[in-house]
């Protein structure tokens, strides 16, 4: 697996059709049109709305993976890195690993469970439903799409494939978590079995391959078992089940950094997974990889002087979608004041004779503006950022 090799000739497989997280189902739809015979696709149904939600199969090997991206229509990462990993697949550069993939394993790939959220770039469906508190009820039309794929195809591995929240952080780091890697639970007590197990093994060996490119920015998500979740019921089904989640980068708020990791990380897992490595592995690998928190802000204003005392300040936005769903709005809140030492941020504002003009109210839409000797730095009017140096 030449994980860096893989990286460095990115750009020649990358899917130039898709270069924004606010990609829609007929972009997508036209590039599964576009696919050469090797990649079967059929329609498996449709959306609330109507728009077709197809499945792809490649590969004629006996250990069956079934991917799923985006159920949650702002979450867009992992369907840019599958459709990163069909051109991958065709290039006679990397003819080695693809073949060896397609000896040892058949894909079903659903690129987009959630056509209508992607839409309007936002996590729920048309209903308003999260399809993945949906596994039980069933009243979402694509949450019963996705149960009865994997029913039918009863595969041994699983990848589930999200966006996380950008204020997750690596344990003890400061640093975003970047990426997240989970085996999710199938039961209260955390247990593990053979499937449980498998899919840990897999997620060591995938950590194994990208910690080195992205030191401190993987973690190890939250385990906490959610009877409601997709990855939780279909690991108690029997498939061995991984879930990826992509975060946040320095410098990459569209995530098109982030997603040639991510990529790499479907490949490292399938990897795996065709070569039986992960065997191998010892299960210690899983549990040492280190957890998420919540220590980083998107901007901090360390050490200020502000009403006579030496305070750091937090602010992290929240993302409304825009402009018909093809940009948000980020609205900015202070998030804490007081000794924020240990905490890490995006940006941070820490020269010595920073001012500040506006109130700074906690909990409140930022409303101020960051100067240094008469220079604005930073601006916010009513939580939206005016300028920033
Ligand atoms: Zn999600």
């Amino acid at each position: 697996m030449q994980a860096l090799t893989y990286l460095e000739e990115y750009h020649s497989f990358k899917e130039a059709a898709l270069n924004s997280r606010f990609l829609k189902h007929k972009t997508i739809q036209q590039l599964i049109k576009k696919l050469p015979e090797a990649f079967e696709q059929r329609c498996i149904g449709q959306s609330h709305e109507g728009r077709d939600i197809n499945l792809i199969q490649w590969g004629n090997g006996s250990i069956k993976v079934f991917l799923w991206s985006q159920m949650h229509g702002d979450e867009a990462t992992g369907t840019m890195a599958l459709f990163d990993l069909f051109n991958f697949l065709q290039l006679p550069q990397f003819q080695e690993i693809s073949s060896l993939l397609a000896k040892s394993c058949t894909l079903y790939l659903l690129p987009m469970v959630n056509p209508d959220g992607a839409e309007r770039f936002v996590r729920r469906n048309a209903q308003q439903i999260d399809i993945n508190r949906d596994f039980n009820h069933q009243v979402s039309p694509e949450a019963r799409l996705l149960k009865n794929t994997r029913a039918e195809i009863n595969p041994h591995f699983g990848f589930n494939l999200h966006d996380q929240s950008t204020l997750w952080s690596v344990k003890k780091t400061g640093k975003p978590a970047t990426l997240s890697y989970l085996a999710p639970a199938f039961d209260e007590a955390l247990s593990v079995n053979e499937v449980r197990q498998n899919a840990m093994l897999v997620i060591a060996q995938m950590y194994k391959y990208l910690n080195p490119l992205l030191p401190q920015q993987i973690g190890l998500f939250d385990d906490e078992y959610e009877a409601r979740a997709f990855g939780d019921n279909f690991q108690a089904a029997g498939t061995s089940t991984i879930l990826i989640e992509a975060g946040g980068m320095f410098g990459d708020e569209e995530k098109q950094e982030i997603r040639k990791y991510f990529f790499l990380s479907i490949l490292s897992g399938l990897y795996a997974i065709s070569t039986r490595n992960y065997v191998e592995e010892p299960l210690q690998h899983y549990f040492s990889i280190p957890k998420n928190n919540k220590e980083i802000f998107h901007i901090l204003i360390k050490n200020l002087l502000h009403q006579d005392i030496r305070v750091s300040i937090g602010l992290s936005y929240e993302e409304e979608p825009a402009e018909q769903g093809y940009a948000t709005v980020k609205t900015y809140t202070i998030k804490d004041i007081g000794d924020l030492d240990h905490l890490g941020a995006y940006h941070i504002y820490k020269e010595e004779t920073l001012q500040i003009e506006g109130p700074i109210d906690i909990y409140q839409p930022a409303n101020f503006t960051l100067k240094k000797d008469n220079m604005i730095l930073l601006s916010f009017k009513n939580g939206i950022l005016q300028s920033k140096l």
